[in-house]
């Protein structure tokens, strides 16, 4: 009992006492930090600046970093709430060692030592190629970079993907085809400046949200947007193609038919600066508007008004998301979108680009520095002189850079379950939610002979399982670089200390490499992450992605700059990239692509009549290990739902929350809120994929981007029951 309170001593004043806040007015005494710190977002790729209110040495409080050029002021719930992600219950503290089956605290001495000898056990058991990696697109630019080198170098496997395959590989093959490498062409200025916006399977108003006020700020512009769902970007639109789910390519086909067949193409660009213009025009005579009508569900005078709308802009601009990068021909509708622009000259100017938008806070990060599907900087695997440039960077025998990449995400679960690889490093990833057709993977994860997960979070479905799990520091705890999806270099800062014992990544992975003897060899003199990024500068160096103008001491005088900036250049405006016309192939010129169509793989049947579409909710985060633990974020949104037209509903007997299940010939998800919406078309039902307690990845499928390996989420088969009457 408190006795002071009891006799009214204590009337609580201090907990409750109120006082002045220059950002937020009278507030709570508790509430107002003694510094803030400047920082970049750490959940998506729009980048925003932020700053994180430090008191006592506890987060307590965010809010826009008001000078920071991607949001000038703003940020969307998942940003105004993220220092609650620090203090979560569930954080990783100590490295736990499974023993007897259950997972046991061990010193960091230890945990690295067992990691270090279980996988050269594994590699001198079965070969170098037994290790697999899978990565993130969570981590710093160095740390990617700092990885890259020692799973490429260390370990001497090059089995290393990240989850961004699961999210943007089809943007990477897609680019690399038509314009010889990796990047983003465009800027976010860009959807200011076009009189037309096409946005394809791209829904920002839920999940880039800040970026809605560049479209906001363009009051000229005609925007389009392409989705089968009236979802909340498309209700902002001008106008809306409510195309049939996976029917995009058609329609990009459709549109190029029609711009070439008007002569609203830029021939003189398309004389200069590409080839396979002939090829392509021959090929999309079978793209009629008849054909393209019938094949996407829209009217043939919609198609020819984008068409004319896109053709006759000053600056055109498209932008595509999941929507597109989540499907079996995911690349090749990059290609498509790529084809339009090189068709009309809307790429290298401004307002003017094909734009992929990003997903996770530093995915972009990981394409450039990381090794998993190019070498750094952008280098090809199977060219001769890229490797060699490495090989003389680092001070190594080019024999030890490989020729080709490694097994791809897909088949590196597809190669556990083959058991040809035997020990797994799973790093800031939950693929025990993310991961598509979770049977298949689960089945190749109990045939491992080692795991370790590394993460900032424990426990989730996928730390579970390990046989070590290595507690990593996360955003807010450490320092290093994000770049976003415009290209721009923003730093991220620690402003509180890690939890318990956890650790950087970029401290583990150099403890590691001392475990392994490869650290001086591999970070000769590093002591921190900004050695990492000094070298990382230099890799970059002449190349497309090149920092080497950008340095900590850059960013903290300009804020977030754009890459290239080469070095001794200052910051000047917004760049794009291809301004000069000059593309990354051997002969300067774009690929204008062939790409036909073709229907999703598993067609709705009578057992099975609906097509299952996935995504995503403003509030939450992936998997939904960090905004589960954020108190405003769960309450807005607590469960997964399943849309479903009213017309579908009532043919079932169904009401708008009856507890239904979601059933595939691969699993079942049961008890999920059904909601009905006229956004969702009738034949269609969507659901989120965050919630590991209903998870609509036991029900996806597995078919794969045969280019990209990307998976095809989008689109699978499936039957609604009420709940409880088949189960
Ligand atoms: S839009 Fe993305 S980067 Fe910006 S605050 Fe929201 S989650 Fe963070």
């Amino acid at each position: 009992m408190n006795w002071k309170r009891t006799l009214g001593v204590d009337n609580l004043s201090e907990e409750y006492r109120f006082a002045w806040d220059e950002s937020t007015g009278f507030t709570s005494a508790k509430k107002i930090p003694d510094h803030w710190v400047p920082t970049t977002c750490g959940y998506c790729s729009v980048g925003c600046g932020i700053e994180i209110g430090v008191k006592d040495g506890h987060a307590i409080a965010s809010r826009p970093f008001a000078a920071h050029p991607v949001n000038r002021g703003k940020l969307c719930p998942k940003g105004l709430s993220e220092h609650y992600t620090l203090e979560s219950e569930n954080r990783a503290q100590y490295p736990l060692l499974r023993h007897r089956g259950k997972l046991k605290r061990v010193s960091w001495d230890e945990a690295l030592s067992v990691m270090a000898v279980r996988f050269r056990t594994t590699q001198k058991a079965y070969g170098p190629e037994a290790l697999g990696v899978l990565s993130t697109g969570q981590l710093v630019t160095e740390e990617f970079y700092t990885l890259g080198k020692l799973v490429q170098l260390g370990f001497g496997t090059n089995n290393y993907d990240g989850n961004t395959t699961l999210c943007m590989a089809s943007a990477v093959s897609g680019y690399k085809i038509s314009f010889g490498s990796d990047g983003p062409p465009g800027a976010y200025e860009d959807m200011e400046i076009a009189d037309v916006v096409l946005l394809i399977g791209a829904n920002l108003a839920d999940n880039h949200p800040i970026l809605c006020q560049h479209l906001e700020a363009n009051h000229h512009k005609t925007l389009i947007v392409a989705d089968p769902r009236v979802s909340k970007t498309a209700m902002m639109a001008d106008i809306h193609l409510p195309l049939k789910p996976r029917s995009d390519l058609a329609l990009l086909n459709g549109i190029a038919h029609i711009l070439i067949r008007y002569n609203l193409i830029d021939r003189e660009y398309v004389e200069k600066h590409t080839v396979g213009f002939a090829e392509l025009e021959r090929f999309l005579d079978a793209y009629t508007p008849e054909r393209v009508a019938e094949l996407t569900g829209l009217r043939q005078e919609t198609i020819f008004k984008t068409a004319l709308l896109y053709g006759r802009a000053k600056a055109g601009f498209i932008g595509w998301t999941m929507g597109v990068n989540h499907s079996t021909i995911g690349a090749a509708t990059v290609n498509a979108i790529c084809n339009l622009a090189l068709l009309t000259g809307h790429i290298g100017r401004a307002g003017a680009s094909p734009f992929s938008i990003t997903g996770q806070c530093n995915a972009m990060g990981t394409r450039e520095a990381g090794f998993a599907s190019s070498l750094p900087g952008y280098r090809k695997f199977d060219n001769a002189q890229d490797r060699a440039d490495l090989a003389a960077i680092w001070g190594v025998d080019e024999s030890r850079i490989p020729v080709k990449r490694g097994l791809a995400y897909p088949d590196i679960v597809e190669a556990t379950v083959a058991k040809k690889i035997r020990a797994l490093w799973i790093i800031a990833t939950n693929p025990l939610v993310s991961y598509p057709n979770q049977d298949v993977l689960r089945h190749g994860l109990s045939n491992l002979d080692f795991l370790v997960v590394q993460d900032g979070y424990h426990p989730t479905p996928t730390t579970e399982l390990a046989d070590l799990v290595l507690p990593a520091a996360i955003w807010g705890e450490k320092e290093g670089t994000y770049t976003n999806s415009e290209r721009r270099v923003s730093k991220v800062n620690q402003a509180v200390a890690p939890r318990g014992e956890a650790r950087s990544d970029f401290d583990i992975f150099l403890a590691l490499a001392e475990k392994l003897r490869c650290r001086e060899e591999l970070y000769p003199g590093w002591t921190t992450v900004e050695d990492a990024f000094n070298e990382w500068r230099r890799v970059s160096q002449g190349r497309l992605c090149d920092y080497s103008g950008i340095s900590y001491a850059l960013l903290a005088e300009h804020g977030a700059v754009q890459w290239p900036l080469t070095e001794g250049a200052t910051p000047k405006g917004t760049s794009r990239l291809y301004a000069d016309g000059q593309f990354q192939t051997p002969d300067g010129r774009a690929k204008l692509v062939c790409t036909d169509w073709a229907p999703f793989p598993e067609q709705p049947t009578a057992p099975y009549p609906f097509v299952l579409n996935t995504g995503r909710t403003v509030e939450h985060w992936h998997t939904r290990t960090k905004t589960r633990e954020v108190p405003i974020l769960e309450r807005l949104s607590p469960r997964a739902w399943l849309e479903m037209n009213p017309r579908d509903a009532k043919k079932l007997g169904l009401r708008s929350h009856d507890s239904v299940d979601v059933v595939s010939r691969r699993g079942r998800v049961r008890e999920v809120e059904l909601r009905l919406t006229e956004i969702t078309a009738p034949g269609q039902v969507f659901m989120p994929f965050h919630f590991a307690e209903t998870n609509v990845n036991e029900v996806t499928q597995d078919a794969f981007d045969p280019i990209s390996r990307e998976p095809n989420y989008k689109q699978c088969a499936v039957r609604v029951e009420r709940s409880g009457v088949n189960a």
